[in-house]
């Protein structure tokens, strides 16, 4: 079994190291010669609306899957015509607009923040397309700012600023069969508009509803594979403000703290095969590289920690690796996820 993926980064190294145990070769089509995946995949280095990479990944692959939303979708269809291709074009077109992923959220009865009209000042106004990481997107509180952003942003919305407690999100998975697990859901905070830290909680209060909208885009759009949905808790329910058709830095956890890691998942799902177990085992959070390398010696000196470098040239607000920590009780968690931070911001 051959697995294809669009995309080289970080996400398509871990899946291919999660493929590789199965016995599940992996290659990956990125136009960067230093991409993460190459250590651990075959890489053909194009760009991803190169039609000779593309036949050559349909040749090479039995099953082409992405990694990134920002896949040409003129490349998602001319490969359905010569191999599988999950997830669908339809579900990553959704997505990777803000504007058709909230009125596909709509459709389903999920709330979204309130977007154009709807929206009193303050507001944040962002890219339809493209942005990632906080980036495109600009708070405004008056008329004039909303004005100059909506003129200097490239096809911009507006959305309304909600109140929420907490930022969380779902990751779940499915299979050919349309089976579906959820892995538990995640709290997420952020540094500068960057995810810093995941964690998941076993008995969250949010879990049902969140499982409940993960499950009905999954139906709605036939997903198969993994895909993760971002979510504000407020006062009136869950809000969702993302929808991602693909493994997820809030599911990173996952590897450490489940059965099954997302990726192993992904890699289960798109090939066919059977759902693992997406429990979480023990107490455990994710912490984001961002930026600068830390020392090693001192986070392997710290135990419970697990370090994952994706070996990328370091750069401000980049995300150069991640942390997880696990540990036997939640109190030996805080401690090691202290010593941890300490340890990244020093
Ligand atoms: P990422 O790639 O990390 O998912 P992104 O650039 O795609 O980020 P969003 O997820 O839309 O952008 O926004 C980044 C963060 O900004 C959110 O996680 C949240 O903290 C804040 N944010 C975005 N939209 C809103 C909103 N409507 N109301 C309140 N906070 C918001
Ligand atoms: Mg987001």
């Amino acid at each position: 079994m051959r697995l294809g993926v669009l995309g080289g980064g970080q996400l398509a190294r871990m899946m291919a190291l999660a493929a590789r145990p199965l016995g599940i070769d992996v290659t990956v089509i990125d136009p960067n010669v230093e991409a993460p995946a190459r250590h651990v995949a075959s890489h053909i280095v194009a760009s991803l609306d190169d039609r000779e990479a593309l036949h050559q990944l349909a040749e090479q692959c039995d099953v082409v899957t992405i990694e990134l939303e920002a896949v040409p979708p003129e490349s998602l269809e001319h490969l359905q015509r010569l191999r599988p291709v999950y997830p669908s074009g339809e579900f990553v077109a959704m997505t990777q607009d803000r504007l058709s992923e909230k009125l596909g959220l709509r459709a389903l009865n999920i709330a979204t923040a309130p977007i154009n009209d709807e929206v009193e000042l303050p507001a944040i106004v962002k890219t339809r397309r493209g942005g990632y990481d906080g980036r495109g997107q600009r708070r405004v509180s008056t008329d004039a700012e909303r004005d100059r952003a909506l003129d200097e942003l490239p096809d911009p919305i507006v959305e309304a600023i909600v109140d929420f407690r907490r930022e969380l999100s779902i990751v779940a998975a499915a299979d050919r069969h349309g089976r579906i697990a959820c892995w538990p859901v995640a709290t997420n905070t952020h540094r500068n508009g960057v995810l810093f830290t995941s964690q998941p909680h076993g008995d969250d209060p949010c879990q049902q509803q969140a499982e409940a909208i993960a499950t009905a885009l999954i139906r709605r759009y036939g997903v198969i594979g993994v895909c993760c949905v971002e979510l504000f808790d407020t006062e009136h329910g869950l809000v969702a403000n993302e929808v991602a058709p693909r493994v997820h830095n809030s599911g990173h956890w996952t590897i450490e703290g489940s059965t099954t890691s997302q990726f192993e998942q992904h890699v289960r799902a798109v090939c066919g095969l059977p759902l693992g177990l997406s429990d979480l085992r023990q107490p455990t959070a994710m912490i984001n590289v961002i930026g600068q390398e830390p020392s090693l010696e001192h986070l392997l000196s710290i135990d419970g920690v697990h370090v994952h470098r994706y070996e990328k040239a370091p750069r401000a607000e980049r995300k150069v690796g991640h942390v997880t920590i696990t540990a036997a009780t939640e109190r030996q968690l805080v401690d090691r996820i202290r010593r941890t931070k300490a340890v990244i911001d020093s």
